[in-house]
């Protein structure tokens, strides 16, 4: 029998010990500080309790945990000594069944591994989804991981650790993640859909009306439809829009509007755009099964594009919804000469109708949006949800410093005027005038000297910054501070500078109100309330240009990469994230009850 949280919490100090054993591999201690810290809300809480600890044992005691691993697929495997638990989640990655080749390949990895790092590679064998990463997945991870820095597979290894325990938690509690489960079976499902020349090899590319964006779009009406929308249809832009109708008691109810974008990157991640579509769906799902309506109408929104892959017009499916759709992006052609407007025709899209997207803001309460971080903040943490605070203001600039080009040789170094120094010297000033703010970025990500040569002192040198801050005031000040340390860096190096600003975007700050329901909802799931900006933009940028907005963001695993395959988060953590959004939804509900 799984034991119950409430047992857990009521059970003497020996036999709550005894219910968390095994979690972590021969260290006891981790739940034993775990017990001490009882009562727990949730099984969230508990985890985290016990991942906190481990985080604050110190280094010694983090590397023994890690020596107490076993070789993945090693000589213990095959002796049969391995723990009940390792035993049960090794040959549930099929590694047991490894061939031959497979067998001798993990064993040199196991071996260089140890050699390079001084310690055991930890993975959890089980996977985002719990159900076993497969061998072919447990190789390539491993083969890239003997690649990683020594203080990153460190942590990484504790990270595998903690997830290895909360799978294990969950079995014993008879806990799993249902609603993850299947909010992250939606996410496998819709990435069968792929792009031509990137299905062939295995990548996810969506993009805006390709025949794989078209049937995404299919995909999504029906999972809405499964899930008890009441109304489900696609719009004049490609944007699939579901609605669960308010309580028909309720007289004039407003609509609570949520969603994010279902196009993707070239080559990109499952999860980006995709997760905040398909967790208000499994919110929608839970309240149709129990027969319950809200006081208001709740609309879920897959965008069409947000990424501005195919054609420049980024946010075309949150802009059609402000009335921010441009009629001149309709001539654009990609990259095979087709127009925007051929692509929408060829779709079955009614462009006339366009206009008529815009929704009006006094029948909405507001935005909401689920998305994954994108980043490795969270991920670092141990914290599985982060409420934003901000989406980051920004402005980009393109520059160059012309100085004189003249012979490497001949050129004493104090008669040059190299334009390659000027702009190494403001990439060196931006980094520590942006990390002083503390949340502030900056990025010089191109940097060239035009048809340079290796003998000759650079006369050119041109350049991008790209600037962002969770305030425009913030952002304001670091810009005019880089660009005014750009132009004295060229009066004292005696090249010119010439500085053209390309971009300005104005920074989206959560609604006080809307991120206060979030930090409650995350709260109630007996987890830290943790916040932070948004580095990247998402289509609550544009819906906050007519209504309050404020964002869930989801961790990501391997160190919060995203636009690129490796992108990924938990079905545990998906799991948080439909809780999180339920309370949410519930408190809504009570506030307008009111
Ligand atoms: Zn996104």
């Amino acid at each position: 029998m799984p034991h119950t949280l409430d047992e857990f919490n009521r059970a003497t100090p020996a036999d709550a010990e005894r219910m968390l054993g095994g979690l972590y591999e021969h260290t006891p201690w981790i739940a034993a500080r775990a017990v001490q810290a009882r009562p727990f809300r949730s099984l969230a809480q508990l985890k985290h309790a016990m991942a906190d600890a481990l985080d604050k044992a110190g280094a010694d005691a983090q590397l023994a945990l890690i020596r107490a691993h076993p070789e993945l697929a090693g000589k213990a495997m095959v002796a049969r000594t391995l723990t009940a638990e390792s035993t049960n989640e090794q040959s549930q990655a099929g590694l047991t069944a490894c061939t031959p080749d497979e067998f001798a390949r993990i064993g040199e990895l196991n071996a260089a591994y140890n050699a390079r790092f001084g310690f055991p590679f930890v993975l959890c064998v089980r996977g985002p989804r719990g159900t076993g990463l497969g061998r072919r997945q447990t190789i390539e991870t491993f083969e890239r991981r003997l690649r990683g820095h020594p203080d990153f597979e460190r942590a990484e290894n504790l990270r595998q650790i903690n997830r290895i325990a909360e799978i294990r938690l969950a079995d014993k509690f008879g806990a799993p993640p249902t609603l993850g489960d299947e909010v992250w079976d939606w996410h496998e499902k819709l990435a069968q859909h792929s792009d031509p020349g990137f299905a062939e090899a295995g990548q996810l590319t969506v993009t805006y009306l390709t025949d794989a964006h078209r049937a995404c779009a299919q995909r999504i009406s029906q999972v809405m439809r499964d899930a008890g929308f009441d109304r489900v249809h696609i719009d004049a832009v490609g944007n699939v829009v579901g609605r669960y109708d308010a309580d028909p008691a309720v007289a004039q109810p407003k609509t609570l509007l949520t969603g994010s974008h279902y196009d993707t990157v070239r080559n990109g991640g499952k999860y980006d755009g995709r997760l905040g579509i398909f967790v208000p769906i499994a919110c929608v799902r839970e309240l149709h099964r129990a027969g319950r309506r809200l006081p208001y109408h709740f609309e879920v929104v897959g965008f069409a594009e947000e990424e501005g892959q195919r054609y420049k017009a980024t946010f075309l499916g949150s802009g059609a919804l402000v009335g921010d759709f441009r009629p001149e992006w309709l001539e654009q052609q990609d990259q095979d000469g087709i127009t925007m407007r051929q692509a929408m025709q060829n779709a079955g899209l009614c462009i006339a109708n366009i206009p008529k997207l815009r929704r009006e803001p006094a029948d909405y309460l507001g935005f909401i949006e689920v998305h994954i971080e994108q980043g490795p903040v969270l991920n670092e943490l141990n914290l599985p949800l982060g409420i934003v605070t901000s989406i980051n203001a920004s402005v980009r600039h393109v520059g160059e410093y012309v100085g004189q080009a003249s012979h490497a040789g001949t050129t004493p170094m104090n008669r040059r005027r190299d334009a390659a120094c000027a702009a190494a010297e403001l990439a060196l000033f931006i980094e520590q005038r942006a990390a002083k703010d503390g949340d502030s970025v900056a990025t010089m990500g191109m940097l060239a000297v035009p048809s340079g040569s290796i003998n000759v002192v650079p006369g050119r040198c041109s350049f991008s910054l790209d600037l962002r801050a969770p305030t425009d005031a913030q952002r304001d000040a670091l810009s005019n501070d880089i660009v005014a340390e750009a132009r004295a860096i060229a009066e004292r190096r005696g090249v010119q500078c010439q500085l053209t600003e390309t971009m300005r975007a104005s920074a989206a700050p959560s609604a006080p109100a809307w991120q206060r329901r979030w930090e409650a909802a995350v709260e109630s799931l007996g987890l830290p309330v943790f916040r932070l900006p948004s580095g990247a933009g998402h289509d609550a940028m544009k819906l906050h240009e007519v209504m309050p907005q404020a964002m869930l963001f989801v961790r990501g695993e391997n160190a919060g990469i995203s636009h690129n395959p490796l992108e990924s988060t938990t079905a545990n953590d998906m799991e948080l994230a439909v809780r999180a959004m339920q309370h949410l939804l519930d408190a809504v509900a009570a506030d307008q009850h009111q």
